[in-house]
């Protein structure tokens, strides 16, 4: 059977891309998409990369500042690695022609929630867009690098797939469905590397691209890899609710200029009497506040109101957002705006070390799909990019050294439909995602119980067994295999929060209000 490439690579965004460019001077690599090649998180990133540039600034702020947002439970090692790393990963995206913005002959650098110096490389506020362009690029010219869109990986292939069965654990490449053909295709490599994102759509509101439905996290664990912290899950406080458009980001700014949560019932302010700093209290404050207040009245949204101040002042400072909304019938010089707090980042994942090595031989894992030990229980703003950069090329660099020490690929079997027939009742696939992404929302949210959570652990395991005959009967397309893998993830989620007796970072819970003495990572093992 002839091998598809040296590497195979499962995702094209800043972490897929960066292991691609590094290993390409001496690697055949084929990188693939499960949709278009700029569909990721990457391209949506608007902040952007956080370094240590500035004067004045240093390494241990920078590390202090990461320890302080993910509640102590970062593995020093890793922070301190990746800190240190970060001005190197930006002026590789320098020479790649990242155009961030300039101040006099220095880069221009922004100061976000968390971070004690300014230290966020920028472009504009499409950060994510420009570092997408320029990865892409590079890898599109590349004669080792195949780019291969409208592929969806569907599970890893190890041993227990070869003609000659063997249980060494060891990942020899992956099944895909190749939406074009409409069909399974065996893709094989002496090495894997998933970097595929996050699990931002196990939740109803997520600013999360459509296709972050943990894909990586679940082929890995179903490929006995173990996967961590799950539970911390980073939710922004002011999401658009709107039935079409789920996912646009009202940014925190339009607090900061005065923007007021109010309760869509009567008007009334909420925000003062859960903090004295009001509407300008943390992230994680509002956005649990607001949780509160939906949960207490049954509501489906808050309003965020800005009319008060001058329209001309609004239209100036939040130019795109007055548009946007405009279009949707909300003129936000005049109305409130029906808001929501939504899932924004899965910190939790995929075990890896320093390398990107998980645990499975010939396996590696960079970017939101990992749990490295960076962001611990919160992630600080702009250190994802970040991550993806320094792991992606580490992966790349543990790959290069150890290549001769891989596995090679046996024969490998094609994968097998002959029990399975196109399904005639595709309504089960809408009905379960919007099922389990309502329920997460509401039972393993921003404030849990436990309650709550074992409600949700007896729903997952009642669709589990559903998906698993549906799956077993029925031809895989590609909104089966994200429900397939939402829900594994799902119960991931939920089994990492139900084992969490603590408060810390971003598990909140009413039953466990406390912080325990010694922060331990929640480690699922398959
Ligand atoms: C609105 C928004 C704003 C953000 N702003 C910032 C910011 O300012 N700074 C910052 O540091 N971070 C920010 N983040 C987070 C950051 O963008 C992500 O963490 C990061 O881009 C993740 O990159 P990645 O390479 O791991 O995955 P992604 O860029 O999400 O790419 C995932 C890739 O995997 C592929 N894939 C997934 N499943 C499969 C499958 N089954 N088969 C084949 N391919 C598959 C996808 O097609 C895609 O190519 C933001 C996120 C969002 C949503």
């Amino acid at each position: 059977m002839k091998q598809t490439a040296d590497v195979l690579i499962v995702g094209s965004g800043a972490a897929g891309l960066t292991a691609a460019l590094n290993l390409a001077e001496t690697h055949k690599v084929a990188v693939i998409a499960k949709g278009s090649l700029s569909e990721g998180a990457t391209s949506w990133a608007q902040g952007g990369i956080a370094a240590v540039l500035e004067e004045g600034d240093s390494f241990e702020a920078h590390v202090k500042d990461t320890m302080i947002a993910g509640a102590g439970l970062n593995d020093i090692h890793v922070v301190e690695h990746v800190v240190e790393a970060a001005p190197r990963a930006i002026q590789h995206l320098i020479d790649l022609g990242v155009p961030f913005a300039q101040e006099g002959n220095a880069l221009h650098l922004t100061r976000e929630g968390g971070h004690s110096h300014r230290r966020i490389v920028h472009v504009a506020d499409a950060t994510g867009y420009a570092v997408q362009q320029a990865l892409e690029g590079a890898a599109a010219k590349h004669p080792n690098i195949t780019l291969v869109p409208d592929m969806v990986a569907i599970d890893l292939v190890t041993g227990r797939h070869a003609a000659q069965f063997s249980t060494s654990g060891a990942v020899h490449g992956l099944y895909a469905y190749n939406r074009k053909k409409k069909r399974v295709e065996t893709l094989t490599g002496k090495a894997t590397i998933l970097a595929t994102g996050g699990a931002g759509r196990a939740y109803l509101y997520s600013t999360a691209p459509r296709g972050a439905t943990g894909d990586g996290i679940a082929m890995a664990w179903r490929a006995g890899c173990r996967v961590s912290n799950m539970e911390m899950m980073q939710f922004h406080p002011t999401c658009l609710y709107n039935l079409q458009v789920k996912n646009f980001l009202i940014t925190e700014a339009v607090r900061g200029e005065g923007g007021q949560l109010k309760l869509p019932t009567n008007g009334e302010r909420f925000m003062p009497k859960f903090d004295k700093r009001a509407e300008l209290a943390p992230r994680d404050i509002v956005a649990r506040a607001i949780d509160h207040e939906i949960k207490r009245l049954g509501l489906d949204y808050v309003h965020l109101d800005i009319s008060h101040r001058d329209p001309e002042f609004v239209r100036e400072h939040f130019p795109n957002i007055y548009e946007k909304l405009l279009g949707l019938g909300i003129d936000i010089t005049a109305q409130p705006i029906p808001v929501v707090p939504a899932q924004h980042y899965t910190c939790g994942g995929v075990v890896i070390d320093l390398h990107g090595c998980t645990d499975a031989p010939g396996l590696y894992a960079a970017g939101e799909v990992t749990q490295s030990g960076l962001h611990g229980a919160n992630r600080l703003a702009s250190n994802s990019l970040l991550e993806c950069l320094v792991f992606g090329e580490a992966a790349a660099k543990h790959i290069t050294a150890n290549f001769g020490d891989l596995p090679d690929v046996p024969d490998i079997l094609a994968w097998d439909e002959s029990r399975v027939t196109d399904s005639d009742e595709e309504v089960v696939i809408a009905q379960t995602w919007g099922e389990i992404r309502r329920f997460m929302w509401n039972y393993v949210g921003i404030v849990r119980t436990t309650k709550r959570l074992e409600r949700a652990k007896h729903r997952i395991d009642m669709l589990r067994q559903e998906v698993k005959e549906y799956y077993a009967h029925f031809r895989v397309t590609p909104d089966l295999i994200e429900l397939r893998n939402l829900v594994e993830v799902a119960d991931l989620i939920i089994r990492s929060a139900l084992s969490r007796h603590e408060s810390r970072g971003l598990h909140y819970t009413l039953d466990y209000p406390g912080l325990l003495p010694e922060a331990k990572d929640t480690v699922l093992v398959p």
